[in-house]
């Protein structure tokens, strides 16, 4: 790999940024600078200098962006590495190490995660259990809260040292123990835990990470106290860094991110090289200072300069609409007008409309269903949240660990084993009160070592023997020898066909079994990718082989596949698909991402900024992220009832005069000249992106003379630059400033 090649498209900055020499990097840079971009590169270019991928951490915010990450950086180095760095989100990679070394601090092999349900599940049982007034879903944020501040439940920060406590107080305190106490006992850490028990095991245990080189982060804005620790602690011993990110784009104070972060950064790594890049390469001119003149409004923020490389094009549009229904009917028909004016260069990929609250999306969803337009959800109901999806998971979850007693208490009457909710919950009662698992118990009873004292119908026994059964069974089958270890399919077939699941789907769900039985045979899909993946590549070689410590006894299929599952929650379920669609998405889902259209609904007050919300700055950032996703055009609407047949008032980071005149408000003005004159401009990419495809042919400039991207032009200036920067670490910038238009 040449790492000339790796500088060749990037402006001088960023060329800066990625053949830095200086241990500690920081490049804070606003929406569509590059910095991802940069960071790929220079991941890259670590590796051309010599750094083995295994020895690489770098790490990202969601599952997506991680997956992003890995294939650009695979085009770049091209020799199929990429697979074998430690690249992922946080919690993926805290997962990881945990497999791999959690034994060191007492942590089972085959620990379970407890996505968010299953943690509101058992919170609500306690409740339940104990007759408690206070609510499930706050209390799982608020727990979750303490988690993502480094806090565990013994704490002193618990402990309410003035005076007496309010039964709410009190409520929480025992829900919090008990919670704590049930993923225990059900071997389960949820996802708070694998970042602190990671940093648990990497402080207790530094020679875990001894083989780590370099840690590089995206989205750094958005990192926690826990994870800005584990961060530390994976470069403990090379303490080679780089960080991205933009406190403009914060929009993750309420799960304790914290901005002081950077601060803390530049304290502990004082010689932090910190570079700004200034260009902005996704969006129209005309987007751009609309997204610019709405983050100004906040007096507090750091100012920073960002420059559009790209013509002014199109105003952004603001649409009022009489209600929700007639907006989301508007969406659709700029859609369909849009793509039919710009014909073969948009698809429906290039179309994103980005949402608040995913609660927004039902009238959306229907509308694009009426129309028969295909679209993706993101960060909506989980594929692996729906009901016979959940179903076989559980099973899965079971077999991989029986002590998982929500998993079991789900499962145990699926199909039908006589065995109601009543008795269910005397049973995890009982188990409860014995300080043992549902699984022993039952285990205990179906074995005749031990009578239960909840009283079990007489045809149960038999039902349940034969579900424990299943149980042992499929145990037993993925221990064996590898000639006769079933496969993940395999495994999940095997399910289907001892519970006769389709029958009983058919029997349970006549109206929609068949919609259910394709999402199970989508899993068995999915399984077969994820064995095809596994087979050829096993992602935990890259992890460091550690003498004497490292006890792994190879690869364990079942938790990984379902290690997968739980950590790709803000995944789109039917990524890869090939049929385009529209995407329907979070803001926060949205992040990192770029699309030629966006439309931001509902961008009235109540709804941005959020009734619920505490921090109308953040409320302000997250508008900020949503504008700057657009390339060509940005529609923004908001009805003149809401869903309660309230009257709305228009969100006030959209009501100041200074912005009136960058917004087109009259309404859909886009005459099919203008649009076809966008798509002119679009459609010219530049010379050295001819390989680039044809949607991200709005990522290049839409103006040959605005920067040199042509590598071989200026190969000569180039080289010598890059020599310059490899003999002078601190270089920054200050070099040949590109031609750009000021906005
Ligand atoms: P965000 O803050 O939203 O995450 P970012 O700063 O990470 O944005 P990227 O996603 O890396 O920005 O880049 C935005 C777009 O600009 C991408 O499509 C990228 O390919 C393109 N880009 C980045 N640098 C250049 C460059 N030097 N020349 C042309 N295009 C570029
Ligand atoms: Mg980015």
């Amino acid at each position: 790999m040449n790492p000339h090649g790796l500088l060749a498209h990037l402006n001088p900055s960023q060329q800066a940024a990625v053949s830095s020499f200086a241990d500690t990097l920081a490049i804070l840079a606003g929406p569509g600078s590059g910095k991802t971009h940069t960071l790929t590169s220079r991941t890259a270019w670590l590796l051309a200098q010599g750094l083995q991928p295994w020895n690489v951490i770098v790490a990202t915010f969601t599952v997506k962006a991680a997956r992003e990450m890995k294939e650009r950086i695979g085009k770049l180095i091209g020799n199929g590495m990429e697979s074998k760095l430690v690249l992922g989100t946080f919690h993926s990679i805290a997962r990881r190490y945990l497999a791999r070394y959690g034994h060191l601090i007492d942590i089972k092999k085959d620990f379970g995660i407890a996505d968010s349900a299953d943690s509101l599940a058992i919170i609500k049982r306690i409740i339940k259990k104990n007759n408690f007034i206070i609510d499930a879903k706050i209390t799982r944020s608020r727990i979750s809260g303490k988690k993502s501040r480094g806090a565990r439940y013994r704490d002193k920060e618990n402990e309410n040292t003035s005076g007496a406590k309010t039964v709410e107080a009190q409520e929480f305190d025992i829900c919090y123990a008990e919670y704590e106490e049930a993923l225990k006992r059900s071997n389960l850490l949820d996802y708070d835990d694998l970042l602190l028990r990671c940093v648990d095991l990497l402080r207790y245990h530094p020679s875990c990470v001894s083989n780590v080189e370099a840690v590089l982060i995206d989205e750094f804005q958005d990192t926690n106290i826990v994870q800005f620790d584990l961060m530390r602690l994976f470069a403990a011993h090379r303490k080679r860094v780089t960080i991205v990110g933009d406190p403009d784009q914060s929009i993750y104070g309420f799960r304790a991110a914290e901005v002081k972060n950077y601060k803390r950064l530049l304290k502990m790594y004082p010689e932090t090289v910190t570079i700004a890049l200034e260009e902005n390469y996704r969006s129209s001119g005309a987007i751009l200072l609309t997204s610019l003149n709405i983050i100004e409004q906040d007096s507090s923020r750091v100012a920073k300069s960002l420059l559009a490389t790209h013509a002014v094009g199109t105003r952004p549009v603001l649409r009022r609409l009489c209600d929700a229904h007639k907006e989301a009917e508007w969406i659709i028909t700029e859609i369909q007008r849009i793509k039919g004016l710009t014909g073969e260069l948009l698809d429906l990929n290039d179309f994103a409309i980005l949402l608040r609250s995913s609660a927004l999306s039902r009238l959306i969803e229907s509308a694009l269903g009426k129309a028969g337009i295909a679209y993706r959800m993101v960060g909506g109901l989980r594929f692996y949240d729906r009901l016979e999806v959940k179903t076989i998971l559980d099973y899965l979850r079971v077999i991989n660990q029986p002590d998982n007693n929500d998993a079991l208490a789900r499962i145990i009457n699926v199909p039908s084993r006589r065995i109601g909710e009543s008795t269910i919950k005397s049973l995890l009662e009982e188990a409860d009160e014995s300080k043992i698992t549902l699984w022993s118990l039952i285990l205990g009873f179906v074995q005749g070592k031990k009578s239960a004292k909840t009283k079990l119908p007489k045809q149960t026994d038999q039902g349940l023997s034969r579900f424990v059964n299943i149980i042992l069974t499929a145990r037993g089958k993925l221990t064996a020898p590898e000639e006769e270890r079933m496969t993940m399919p395999e495994l999940i077939k095997f399910i289907l066909l001892k519970t006769d699941y389709e029958t009983w789907l058919e029997e349970h769900h006549s109206d929609i079994h068949k919609a259910r039985w394709a999402n199970v045979e989508e899993l068995i899909t999915q399984a077969t990718d994820f064995q095809d993946l596994v087979s050829c590549s096993y992602e935990d070689e890259s992890l460091p082989q550690i003498d004497g410590l490292d006890q792994d006894e190879g690869p364990d299929h079942l938790s990984r596949f379902l290690a997968n599952v739980a950590l790709a929650s803000e995944v789109k379920n039917d990524e890869g698909t090939a049929t385009a669609q529209v995407t329907i998405s979070t803001i926060h889902a949205a992040k990192g991402l770029e699309w030629p259209v966006v439309f931001i609904p509902a961008t009235y007050q109540g709804s941005i900024p959020h009734s619920r919300a505490e921090d109308t700055n953040e409320e302000r950032r997250l508008l900020y992220v949503a504008m700057t996703r657009a390339k060509a055009l940005l529609y923004m609407s908001y009805p003149v009832k809401n869903s309660q047949s309230e009257l709305t008032t228009l969100s006030p980071f959209l009501c100041a005069t200074s912005l009136a005149p960058l917004l087109d408000q009259r309404g859909p003005s886009f005459r099919s000249s203008t649009v076809q004159t966008m798509a002119q401009i679009l459609r010219r990419a530049l010379p050295s992106a001819t390989s680039i495809s044809k949607s991200s042919a709005f990522v290049v400039s839409m103006e040959d003379d605005i920067f040199p991207l042509n590598g071989e032009e200026n190969k000569d200036e180039k080289t010598s630059r890059w020599n310059s920067m490899a003999g002078n670490p601190s270089f920054t910038m200050g070099q040949q400033a590109p031609k750009r238009r000021r906005v």
